[in-house]
């Protein structure tokens, strides 16, 4: 059987290898030249890679693991020490450590918390620690029904002090969602923490050895077509074309450089693209349908990736930093983190610029004056006084509609891979799965999405018996 997927992000390479897996021929329409949509890197002139993000894999990522140990690429993550980094915009240029110690959880991450008193007083971690009582003791279902409160909405309902917010979370949301704590739902926050608190190695953080395009989607591309199924990158899904019966005939493909559309047809059909592109493709009669309808409760948030080479070290640190700086999310030196990107003379930080509403639309120079002016208070001894540190380039990435903006409400949203539409499943990192809009949420939604093609397919072929 053939399958047509729209989408090369993860979430569409996913789903095709595991289509493949269970007899599936796939072919992936990918709109762009490149793979890996918000994971997609590129190479400048000199050689040197600049991504879409700076991407985390984390402890808790068990179908990315998977994923990768199938593959045989495990090794290409390259695993950090257990512990969480954050500057202390109080002291410039220092640090404070929540460090994991080699206990079960939730024992090692409560040691953590408890050892630091940098950040956070006794009384707050305590009031804290009762506040998340609910979440820990009744769990997920808890954890969804908190959905229709903001992250300080939460906070506040269940007396923990301001200060906690300001101190962890205002970073913890930017770091998640690129949105800050009055805009989150809270569910967000309680799930990355109850998979924090639940798995021993649940925050433990892990660097891909290079880029994601070649490192990681290129491996996946390889064993799709390798196995028989086929991907056409600069091939955009332009209509979904209806039968008579309103199910899916074919995919309207956009014919380039004067070369005319084209019509391809499949037996089974997948979006995989990202939910705002979906919405304008609907056909007019499904757009009517409430599973449809929901899809207007979600909207891609913007972030911006910065990239800015030094002519020298700015830190050793070989770990991701939570700046907790206004303009900026999370930031790492690459040169220390990524073996690809490694240079033992030279800086090369790759750094989230979010909330990113403001300056989406301002100019590449503009941003970089504004995060150079950030990095004084977060490297005062490089970037201050007369022996300054040198900007030699940089680049950035501008994703205007990135993941969906986890609002309070949005769970609701949140489509299941099977749609209304008996030959049109959907993929990508907003449908529902329990991993919220990461490279997990996508290479789950993927793996999914194949699954539920496997079990309506083998249920119609023995009916048909
Ligand atoms: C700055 C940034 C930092 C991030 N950091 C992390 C992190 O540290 N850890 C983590 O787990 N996650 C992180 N994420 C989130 C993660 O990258 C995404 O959740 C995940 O990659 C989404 O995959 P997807 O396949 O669902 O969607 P996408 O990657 O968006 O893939 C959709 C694909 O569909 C294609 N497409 C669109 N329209 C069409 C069309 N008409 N025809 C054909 N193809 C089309 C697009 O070009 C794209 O390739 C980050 C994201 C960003 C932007």
């Amino acid at each position: 059987m053939r399958v047509l997927i729209a989408g090369a992000g993860l979430a569409g390479l996913s789903c095709a290898k595991y289509l493949i897996d269970a007899g599936y021929t796939p072919i992936i329409l990918e709109r762009r030249d490149v793979l890996g949509g918000k994971v997609a890197a590129w190479k400048d002139k000199d050689g040197d890679w600049y991504e879409t993000g700076l991407h985390i894999f984390f402890g808790a990522y068990p179908n990315v693991l998977q994923l990768f140990k199938e593959l045989n690429i495990e090794t290409r993550l390259q695993w950090k020490k257990h512990t969480m980094i954050f500057n202390q915009p109080n002291a410039p240029g220092t640090y404070s450590q929540f460090n994991f110690p080699d206990l079960p959880a939730p024992f090692n991450g409560i040691a953590a918390i408890l050892r630091n008193n940098d950040m956070l007083t006794w009384s707050e971690k305590i009031r804290f620690g009762i506040g998340l009582l609910p979440a820990m003791i009744q769990g997920q279902k808890y954890v969804e029904a908190m959905d229709k409160y903001s992250w300080s909405e939460w906070m506040r309902k269940q007396n923990i002090p301001s200060r906690v917010e300001k101190e962890v979370f205002i970073a913890m949301s930017k770091a998640l969602n690129f949105i800050r704590p009055e805009e989150i739902s809270s569910t967000i926050l309680l799930t990355a923490l109850n998979r924090f608190l639940q798995e021993k190695n649940g925050s433990k953080m892990a660097f891909l050895d290079g880029s994601p395009t070649e490192r990681m989607c290129q491996p996946i591309a390889d064993y799709i077509t390798k196995h028989g199924g086929e991907i056409r990158l600069n091939s955009s899904l332009k209509e979904i074309l209806l039968t008579p019966d309103g199910i899916v005939e074919g995919f309207l493909v956009r014919g380039l450089s004067g070369k005319p559309d084209y019509v391809e047809n499949a037996d089974l059909y997948v979006s995989a693209m990202p939910v705002d592109p979906l919405k304008v493709l609907l056909p007019k009669s499904w757009q009517q349908q409430d599973f449809f309808q929901r899809l207007n409760g979600l909207k891609g948030v913007p972030v911006i990736n910065v990239h800015l080479w030094f002519d020298r070290k700015l830190t050793d640190i070989d770990h991701l930093l939570f700046s907790r700086s206004p303009l900026l999310s999370v930031y790492a030196d690459m040169s220390n983190t990524c073996r690809e990107y490694s240079n033992r003379d030279c800086s090369m930080l790759e750094l989230v610029l979010a909330p990113a509403k403001d300056w989406i639309s301002k100019s590449d120079e503009c941003i970089v004056q504004a995060v150079l002016a950030e990095l004084e208070k977060l490297f005062p001894q490089h970037l201050t006084g007369n022996n300054k540190v040198k900007l030699l380039k940089y680049h950035l990435v501008k994703t205007p509609l990135s993941v969906y903006k986890a609002i309070p409400g949005c769970q609701e949203c949140r489509p299941s891979q099977e749609t209304p539409i008996s030959n049109f499943y959907l993929a990508g990192d907003y449908t529902m799965q329990r991993y919220l809009a990461s490279m997990e949420g996508a290479v789950l939604s993927g793996k999914l999405t194949a699954g539920a093609i496997t079990k309506a397919h083998s249920e119609v072929n023995s009916s048909n018996l």
